[in-house]
């Protein structure tokens, strides 16, 4: 990014360096979550994949709560390289309250977030952090392919991102939490109210300026994905009803259809039984007993999912507690 030097030396995000250049500070964010004995290496090949000289690291190790040796391995990492930092959760908060509090603790005058597997390549960073220094905000990092994922979750994904897209208008699709995003897209984050939270759909929703670079999705190191599958599909209907409000005008929808249905069955039945030959009733009002009882539960559904989101937002319990 281009800044005049005077305006560097003022910056708290600049550090300065013996003769007087300035050097951005670049904060790699990390959430971790049971990552087991490989962690330490991985955090190792990171700084070592991200570090050039043209700035100065800081990696800010955010522990989920894990219930394995990972908080060790990462104490240790620590206390080897002074550029890491650690952030312990009381329990197991999820990985945006993560990501949240490793953007809440970086220095840095631009943050890097990525996974603590090595699927989001790090050799990657030196190329999003000169993008950046061109003066652009946010540099997102899409998947090129997920081949190497089960055909259930990569038609799972296709069918979140579909749906996302229509009803928020968003189009995320093969976006990842591998993002570059500037000092100026930390704070808007950070200033936003709310407590539950979608970092993709909502660094995408500030519109800054941006640009899409694309990486293929390497193997995971040691272990598998921490997401099983009711995690990921209660975070789609989450993340989906977080960014529309559409899904409870489809109540009001079913409820109009089920009525012009409803008109239009009771009108012939009426004029069948003036005829004289009315039809069959218990099949009929099994059926229509049926579907109106099915359609009024689902609006409910809708409607109570809606309350309890407001429920935890009006609650404004903190997102995630530090140790
Ligand atoms: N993670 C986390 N909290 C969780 C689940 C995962 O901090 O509750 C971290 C995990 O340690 C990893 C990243 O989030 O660094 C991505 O998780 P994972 O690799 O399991 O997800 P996938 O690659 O399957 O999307
Ligand atoms: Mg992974």
């Amino acid at each position: 990014m281009q800044r005049d030097n005077s305006d560097k030396k003022r910056n708290p995000f600049f550090v300065m360096t013996k003769n007087d250049e300035a050097k951005p500070l670049v904060s790699l964010v990390v959430p971790i979550y049971n990552e087991g004995e490989h962690i330490l290496a991985n955090l190792q090949t990171i700084l070592k994949s991200a570090q050039t000289q043209w700035y100065d690291l800081e990696l800010i190790a955010v522990d989920d709560g894990s219930r394995d040796e990972s908080q060790k391995q990462i104490s240790m990492a620590a206390t080897h390289d002074k550029r890491i930092r650690l952030i312990s959760f009381t329990r197991n908060f999820g990985k945006e309250a993560a990501i949240q509090a490793g953007l809440a603790d970086a220095r840095g005058a631009v943050a890097v977030i990525l996974d603590s597997d090595l699927q989001h390549p790090p050799e990657l960073i030196p190329r999003m952090i000169s993008i950046w220094r061109q003066g652009i905000l946010i540099v997102e990092a899409r998947k090129q392919d997920r081949r190497n994922e089960c055909l259930t979750n990569r038609l799972y994904a296709k069918l979140f991102y579909s749906v996302f897209q229509y009803f928020s208008g968003f189009d995320i699709n093969g976006q990842s939490d591998f993002k570059l995003i500037d000092r100026k897209v930390i704070d808007t984050y950070l200033s936003l109210p709310e407590k539950v939270r979608f970092f993709r759909g909502l660094v995408h929703w500030t519109s800054y300026p941006s640009i899409q670079i694309y990486f293929l999705v390497p193997q995971r190191v040691g272990g598998t994905s921490r997401w099983s599958r009711i995690k990921l599909l209660r975070y789609a209907i989450n993340n989906i009803t977080n960014f529309s409000s559409a899904p409870l005008q489809i109540v009001s929808i079913i409820g109009f259809l089920t009525l012009i249905i409803g008109t239009l069955f009771g009108a012939i039945s009426l004029f069948q039984k003036i005829n004289g030959h009315s039809i069959d009733g218990f099949t009929t009002v099994i059926l229509l007993l049926v579907i109106i009882g099915g359609a009024i539960l689902m609006g409910l559904g809708i409607i109570g999912h809606y309350i309890a989101r407001l429920y935890d937002e009006v609650k404004a319990r903190p997102a995630y507690i530090i140790k």
